[in-house]
């Protein structure tokens, strides 16, 4: 329709005011590469990498144009003769998506150097010995909020089954995520934690493996497809009812499996049936789960959305609702906590001055709340939250944290 209702919610409009950056400009110039009208060039490869991804341009839409997926296809579309990315970020997209993510065992092996290095402090003599300015500003950055890695991930630290508190509800697969058993695997274990005291039982299937999510935004669609197959496969397997995820990016992928195998007849109909399986694991909670309590000391909070979570999963109330019911927490909405950070997966990698540009105008935003702690429902958006505490809180009285983990650290259990 061209009405432009998408514009105002685009975060690359509004930073730079131009069409070609809005989702109307893409979608004409996808449209004239198709068209043979233009061919796609370094400038349209620059546009088409520009955009986040955040898919903000969606539930606005009159005409339900799904833009995510034209992204997708279009960069799947490019990717065999992309050269606007360096060649650093190529060499690292190649090994991480294709060499890592894939596997459990390398991921277990990664996060057991990155201990090693944090307990041995490599990263500070890094610094000290200003070996760390040979790298780019935000990647130094990205050094000094890293969270401490896990060697043992979520199975490793509290086993693949867990039975519900009480009469039980449903059986929950727990998602584990790649990134997340890694550098969150604590967010993991907290996410069983609440889930079970809601009385679910869960199963952490251990050969579940990276949702895709990454692999399909950057135009792999072929290998986000092989690992969904594999994720399918190994939770039928399992026989749950309920699919918990705790990251917003890997939820939302994984809800879209439908769409992603929709040409595979051997796997279209159990792509369905997995992707009406995925929940946010608030969603679960607040739906599904028996009512939980929450207490804790006085501390102010607010919330940054997930934008795959609340765009694609549609999911924005209930980590609300669960944040408000917590005794002595004061929650202040902040203004724009539907517009992206700027994490975007690895864009603030790949892009970082445009990342920088949205976090710093998102960071204004969270000042004017004055929270004691930022949440969020994504690793990555985490990251990105602490990167702006990193630059903009002088005082460092702020923090950033996962929802989950807020709430079990605060969780008064039933007797
Ligand atoms: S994508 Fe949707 S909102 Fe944007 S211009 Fe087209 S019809 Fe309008
Ligand atoms: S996905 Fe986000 S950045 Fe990309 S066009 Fe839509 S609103 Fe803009």
């Amino acid at each position: 329709m061209r009405c432009g209702f998408c514009l105002p919610a685009c975060p690359t409009f509004r930073e730079t005011g131009v069409e070609q950056e809005s989702p109307r400009g893409r979608i004409s110039l996808m449209k004239a590469a198709v068209d043979g009208l233009m061919e796609p060039n370094h400038d349209f490869e620059e546009q088409m990498n520009h955009c986040l991804g955040c898919r903000a341009c969606e539930p606005v839409c009159p005409a339900g144009v799904q833009y995510g997926h034209l992204i997708e296809q279009t960069r799947d579309a490019l990717e065999d003769h992309t050269q606007t990315h360096r060649p650093w970020i190529r060499a690292v997209r190649r090994i991480a998506f294709q060499q890592l993510f894939p596997y459990q065992q390398r991921m277990r092996l990664l996060g057991g150097a990155l201990r090693l290095a944090q307990k041995w402090k490599l990263n500070q003599a890094a610094r000290k010995t200003g070996l760390m300015k040979l790298f780019p500003p935000h990647l130094q950055a990205m050094e000094r909020i890293m969270p401490e890695a896990s060697y043992q991930g979520v199975i490793g630290l509290i086993g693949e089954r867990h039975p519900a508190k009480g009469e039980k509800i449903a059986t929950v697969g727990l998602f584990r995520g790649c990134i997340m058993d890694v550098l969150f695997a604590g967010t993991n274990v907290n996410t069983v934690k609440l889930l079970t005291e809601a009385g679910f039982e869960v199963v952490i299937p251990p050969d579940q493996n990276c949702c895709g999510a990454l692999h399909a935004h950057s135009g792999e669609a072929e290998q986000a497809r092989g690992l969904a197959r594999r994720n399918i496969q190994v939770f039928q397997a399992a026989g749950v009812d309920y699919i918990a995820s705790n990251a917003g990016g890997c939820g939302a992928s994984m809800v879209e499996y439908g769409h992603l195998l929709h040409e595979d007849p051997d796997w279209k109909e159990g792509a369905e049936w997995f992707a009406s399986r995925v929940f946010d694991i608030s969603d679960l909670l607040v739906r599904f789960g028996r009512a939980l309590q929450f207490s804790g000391s006085a501390v102010r909070i607010t919330y940054q959305d997930s934008c795959h979570l609340r765009n694609v999963m549609r999911s924005s109330d209930a980590p609300r609702r669960l944040m408000k019911q917590v005794e002595g927490a004061v929650f202040t909405e902040m203004k724009e906590a539907d517009r992206c950070c700027g994490s975007a997966g690895i864009y603030n990698l790949t892009q970082p001055d445009m990342a920088g540009q949205i976090l710093d105008h998102k960071m204004a935003h969270v000042q004017a709340a004055a929270p004691d702690c930022l949440l969020t429902s994504n690793p990555g958006c985490l990251l990105q939250m602490k990167l702006g505490i990193d630059k903009h809180d002088a005082a460092g009285t702020m923090q950033a944290g996962h929802v989950v983990d807020f709430l079990a650290e605060r969780l008064v259990p039933a007797k």
